[in-house]
């Protein structure tokens, strides 16, 4: 990658690639499964209303699995560009885990939500997520909400649902001059889409994972490989 000059901004978005090598699947990993079911039959606010039992025992396993990773070489490298750039960097993940922040990242946004928080899931009830690492396999495991009394579920963006903070994201996608994108397949939306207004912004593109994303004709530059081998060597390109 070319050195970055003093005036470059750099925008940062990880998929579930950047995660793959502390051990967690992408859902691709796992074929997209879980006992049987397409996870986008479990990660719904229908499939909620039908069970909530059940989508706390996906989320439960996923907290429980969590406790064992570490960050990998990845997460640390982009911790380490974030401290030489400062305010010069940013950090979108669609990642719900928390191994950037366990590898240092500060400013970094969680579009699809945080495994480890749980809020209301009465739309319109004003409680804030909280952070929880409990585990609910039973309906009657699961808490209520003090203030209005509906089921607590977890802090995640659902299949149909609306990404969180994205007015902050596309904001600094406005301001970037460089994308870094990695280890995301391209399909999700809308960060799949996050490419293409960097362009139309005339910021540099690139892609680093080990497969080509399906959106690939629009990076300037695909680095394929994995991101625990590949990003510990942009920490080493001279920051101007
Ligand atoms: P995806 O499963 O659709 O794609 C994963 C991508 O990672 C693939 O393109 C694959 O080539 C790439 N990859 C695999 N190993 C890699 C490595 N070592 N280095 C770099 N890239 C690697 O994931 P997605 O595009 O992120 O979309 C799926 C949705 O599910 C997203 O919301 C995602 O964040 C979520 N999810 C999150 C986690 C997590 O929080 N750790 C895990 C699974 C899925
Ligand atoms: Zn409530």
């Amino acid at each position: 990658m070319e050195k970055l000059s003093a005036e470059d901004r750099l925008f940062v978005l990880t998929g579930a690639g950047v995660s793959a090598e502390s051990g967690l699947p992408t859902f691709r990993g796992i074929n997209g499964l879980w006992r049987g079911y397409p996870v986008e039959d479990v990660a719904t606010p229908e499939a909620f209303a039908a069970d909530p039992a059940m989508v706390w025992q996906f989320y439960s396993e996923r907290r429980q699995r969590h406790e064992s990773v570490r960050p990998n070489p990845a997460h640390v490298a982009l911790g380490d560009i974030e401290r030489a750039l400062e305010d010069r960097f940013f950090l979108c993940t669609q990642n719900v885990d928390s191994l950037h922040e366990q590898a240092g990242s500060q400013r970094v946004v969680h579009m699809h939500g945080r495994l480890m928080q749980s809020r209301c899931s009465r739309t319109l009830c004003r409680t804030l997520p909280f952070d929880d690492r409990n585990l609910y396999r039973t309906r009657g495991e699961i808490p209520n909400c003090p203030k209005c009394g509906a089921l607590v579920r977890p802090h995640i963006c659902w299949f149909g649902e609306v990404p969180f903070q994205m007015e902050l994201i596309l904001q600094q996608l406005d301001g970037a001059t460089v994308l870094l994108t990695v280890g995301t397949s391209g399909v999700v939306e809308p960060a799949a889409s996050f490419v293409r207004m960097a362009r139309l912004n005339r910021a540099r593109t690139i892609y680093v994972g080990p497969e080509e994303p399906s959106n690939s004709e629009y990076f300037d530059e695909v680095l394929l490989g994995k991101a625990g081998e590949l990003l510990p060597s942009f920490v080493n390109v001279p920051l101007g």
